[in-house]
């Protein structure tokens, strides 16, 4: 298997899954895509049915990184994807599977689930993901003997998930950004409650976006951050993606009997980052008939797939809602999707991208690539505070079920593409505890907590309280690398 780049940089050069793995973007600016996807073929199909999670894992992510022996990748896939870890379910007996489906009920004809995506560590999907990141991450040092600082600025989900998987890694160090006093009790004392020694919370006295300043003033010093090795887990890595593949292929094994069957799948989105690996195991041969984007107000990705415009938003025109992990205001994995629905030409992409940079935006409208959007399967809807509080009430009311607010957002919108005898599964993100707030506010009631959180908030809490100065951080990861 070889990479390649969305903007067309190195065609003819070899890039392998492990040269990737530690980096962001490609040296043009583009995002690495296997050159080729591989295929499932009938006989894998029936024979992966019943894989257990970690093996299905196995399966998949060796298609995409031939260059790891298979032992050791079966390892780590083994290592990553125990009852243990995800070990915060619902129902204790569904524990080894990893990402159980939970029926709520038929609605027009049509089969109605969720994935459960969020029973990891931190209670959100990117567990899925980034736990088999830190495995990967600890074996590919140790290979090359080399270390690594992670350095990343956060206002809850992704912060919290790179912790928890990179926590007493060999060779891994975390410097995690987040703006001071301005995160929940719950999501503050989940990272700063850890102890271990290669994790340094850095609370900066300022907004999120202060904290991502500072990021990006860091990575811009080019010999500051070779010489620290600085790297970065965002949702643009490529294992990341991949390692997401494989939860699309067990949740619809579980919403079906045959391997004819479709399934549809909604995904709550802001960075594209998930939806794209529905995507990907759509293009290697998963008979998934629909994938639904649902938004937030935030409605970047809706307005590009209602009409073929893509409009990133400036600062101020990103709210702040109720499901604040899909407040974006560009979608950093769309180049992906653009790169294959504009056939794979990289000239092309590389021009609509850089009118996104010179002109906020491209428009596709009139191209006949748009129309193609549907052969991919795409469909989209946007879902609002409003629509949040009634979804979270109703499907409480109605199944017995508490789901969080991004999740909302997606059986909102998963309702307005329901076909009959096509099951919709959708993915849920997020625990109802880590935004307890509109959970108060739609069922005038707790959220439910899972055993292992119980007197979270009041955990001894280790942070180091920085100014808003990028010059500050520098000193303080300098002297904590030596
Ligand atoms: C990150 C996140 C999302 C958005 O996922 P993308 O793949 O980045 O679009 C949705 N819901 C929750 C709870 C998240 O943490």
């Amino acid at each position: 298997m070889n990479y390649i780049s969305t903007r067309g940089a190195g065609i003819g050069e070899r890039h392998t899954f492990s040269d990737i793995l530690l980096g962001g973007l490609a040296k043009d600016g583009g995002l690495y895509l296997p050159n080729e996807y591989p295929k499932v073929t009938a006989d894998e199909l029936a024979r992966w049915r019943t894989l257990p999670y970690a093996d299905l894992a196995f399966e998949i992510l060796r298609k995409f990184s031939d260059d790891i022996p298979a032992d050791d990748l079966r390892e780590l896939t083994r290592r990553t994807y125990t009852a243990q870890t995800y070990c915060n379910v619902r129902d204790e007996e569904n524990a080894a599977q990893i990402t159980p489906l939970k029926t709520l009920g038929v609605e027009n004809g049509a089969p109605l689930s969720l994935l459960e995506l969020s029973n990891g560590p931190t209670l959100a999907f990117k567990d899925m993901a980034m736990q088999l990141l830190g495995n990967l991450f600890e074996y590919t040092l140790a290979k090359h003997g080399e270390t690594l600082n992670i350095l990343g600025a956060t206002s809850g989900d992704t912060g919290s998930a790179a912790e928890y998987a990179m926590r007493g890694k060999k060779g891994i160090r975390v410097f995690m950004l987040s703006p001071h006093k301005k995160m929940s009790a719950f999501q503050t004392a989940q990272m700063y409650s850890l102890q271990d020694p290669n994790i340094f919370n850095i609370a900066v006295e300022g907004v999120f976006d202060d904290c991502q300043d500072i990021v990006k003033a860091v990575s811009n010093d080019h010999a500051f951050k070779a010489q620290q090795k600085i790297g970065t887990v965002n949702s643009i890595n490529w294992a990341r993606v991949v390692a997401q593949v494989v939860y699309y292929f067990k949740g619809y094994f579980a919403a079906t009997k045959s391997n004819d069957e479709r399934v549809s799948f909604t995904v709550p989105s802001g960075n594209f980052g998930n939806v794209c690996a529905g995507h990907i195991a759509r293009m290697m041969g998963l008979p998934i008939e629909k994938l639904v984007v649902a938004t937030n107000e935030n409605d970047v990705l809706d307005e590009f797939f209602r009409t073929g415009i893509y409009r990133v938003r400036k600062s101020a025109e990103t709210y702040h809602t109720s499901s604040p992990s899909m407040d974006i205001s560009k979608a950093s994995n769309f180049e992906r999707f653009v790169f294959d629905l504009l056939g794979r030409d990289p000239q092309r992409v590389l021009q609509l991208f850089r009118d996104v940079e010179e002109k906020g935006g491209f428009d596709l409208q009139a191209s006949g690539d748009f129309a193609r959007v549907t052969e991919f399967g795409f469909v989209s809807g946007r879902s609002d505070h409003d629509d949040r509080v009634d979804t979270i009430r109703d499907v409480f009311q109605r199944y017995d079920t508490m789901i969080d607010t991004h999740t909302a957002d997606g059986v909102k919108v998963a309702r307005e593409h329901l076909q009959a005898g096509v099951p919709m599964v959708v993915l849920e993100t997020a625990q109802p505890i880590k935004f307890g707030e509109t959970i108060r506010e739609a069922l005038e009631r707790e959220p439910e907590r899972p055993a292992a959180f119980s007197g979270l908030e009041s955990l001894p809490q280790r942070f180091e309280v920085l100014p808003n100065d990028a010059q500050r951080v520098k000193e303080f990861v300098a002297a904590h690398t030596r």
